[in-house]
């Protein structure tokens, strides 16, 4: 007997090869609509007039303060990532411009043999859908090639996920991406055994938002922590796209009722230490959607291994989607909420935060650099004049010189250098 009436049950593929299909009942009251609410108009209008941006270019300023925060370990760490990093990054930069040394088979849909080549090297989720070049960033406009987008989510270790946040649980997500970059390459190269073109979108110098795709290719739905719920492992996956000219065949979207299920979870947005997350959902550039505030969450990131308590506390994480799912259905009650077990986090040098329980910070903590680099160093600049009443040859040339820097690195990323 259950409590809630259910509308539909999603069936999905395993968690991995060895695992059965599973089916995942969506309540009444959880259903809205497959993906997201949108208004393509107005997802248009924000494209054409205000384009997105990649947070490498548009908030550069503090994620180069991100490395004064660092713990000694982190410093060291992030950058043997980098460098490790670095190789599979250029690699991705060309592989659009290799090209198959076979001919496709005429005729012949391939979405089935990628979908399983995908799924064998070890990616937990893999879906197709257009590549919308709508999300795409102005930096990468010239760069994407090809119209269809394979996307492909690789599942983190659960137990050092669930020791968030610690370095222990960076070295996952820093290790997942390692791999995936590396998947990436070998998933390219049997995309082209077929015959066809195909580039890879590291998931460490993005050509897009891919969040929208993944949605569109059904596989998760958008979480109040502004991350991708998919069904195996919430959020707790790292995710990248290898557009193509293969034959391929769309997948849909999908309402697993998690635009709804938020509203009534929350335990995110209740235990996020920055306050970063809010209750209620607006419409943001056409979706609608909750919003994270940026500048009480990068703080918090920054020192703390990364944070990441948005993704430990997401019952959808820590049990699964159709666990939850059944929870709700048979209880109308959220798998976990309210307990240590789910909501319990310690933070370095404040200490354990059960339920009802945050750490608090002080005003400055939160004090970061904003925007792109040359905005930050006009506004550091435009600050000094305010403070002194006029600049000194040696201020005006020192601006100058650092200005001149910054644009040509920018020039250099334009390039994709
Ligand atoms: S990473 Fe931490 S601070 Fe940022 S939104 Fe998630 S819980 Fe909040
Ligand atoms: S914790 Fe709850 S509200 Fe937050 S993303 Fe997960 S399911 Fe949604």
């Amino acid at each position: 007997m259950t409590l809630k009436e259910i509308n539909h049950v999603v069936t999905r593929s395993g968690r991995t090869l060895d695992h059965p299909d599973v089916e995942i009942p969506v309540a009444k009251d959880l259903t809205t609509v497959p993906g997201i609410p949108k208004r393509d108009k107005d997802v248009a209008f924000y494209t054409r007039n205000y384009p997105l941006e990649t947070q490498a270019i548009e908030k550069a300023a503090d994620r180069e303060w991100t490395w004064t925060v660092y713990t000694g370990e982190m410093y060291e760490y992030r950058k043997h990532h980098d460098e490790v990093n670095k190789p599979l990054i250029e690699a991705a930069l060309v592989s659009g411009d290799v090209m198959p040394e076979v001919s496709p088979e005429s005729g012949k849909d391939v979405t089935e043999e990628i979908r399983s080549k995908a799924r064998e090297l070890g990616f937990g989720e893999v879906g197709f859908t257009k590549y919308d070049r709508k999300y795409t960033y102005k930096s990468k406009k010239g760069w994407v090639k090809y119209e269809h987008a394979i996307c492909l989510a690789l599942e983190q270790d659960y137990w050092q996920t669930q020791t968030i946040p610690s370095m222990e649980a960076e070295f996952a997500h820093f290790g997942t991406y390692e791999d995936e970059g590396r998947l990436a390459i070998d998933l390219a190269d049997y995309i082209r055994s077929l015959g066809y073109k195909a580039q890879i979108h590291s998931p460490n110098d993005n050509s897009a938002a891919y969040i929208p795709m993944f949605v569109e290719a059904g596989l998760g739905q958008l979480g109040a922590n502004g991350q991708l719920l998919s069904p195996h492992f919430g959020s707790r996956s790292r995710i990248m796209i290898i557009s193509t000219d293969a034959l391929v065949t769309y997948d849909k979207p999908v309402d697993y009722g998690i635009h709804k299920f938020c509203e009534e979870c929350q335990v995110c947005v209740n235990r996020c230490p920055g306050r970063a997350l809010v209750k209620e959902k607006v419409w943001w550039r056409g979706a609608e959607k909750h919003k994270l505030m940026y500048d009480r969450c990068r703080p918090v990131m920054a020192t703390y291994e990364g944070c990441g308590v948005c993704m430990l506390t997401c019952p959808v994480q820590r049990y699964g989607m159709p666990s939850v799912m059944e929870h709700y259905v048979e209880t109308g009650e959220i798998l976990g909420k309210g307990t240590h077990n789910l909501e319990g986090f310690e933070i370095r040098g404040k200490g354990y935060f059960g339920p009802g329980e945050l750490p608090s910070f002080s005003r400055d903590f939160f004090d970061i650099p904003h925007g792109t680099k040359e905005e930050w160093l006009f506004e550091q600049f435009k600050n000094k004049l305010a403070e002194n009443g006029e600049s000194s040859t040696e201020d005006a040339e020192e601006f100058a010189g650092q200005l001149s820097e910054i644009l040509k690195e920018n020039r250099g990323f334009d390039a994709g250098l």
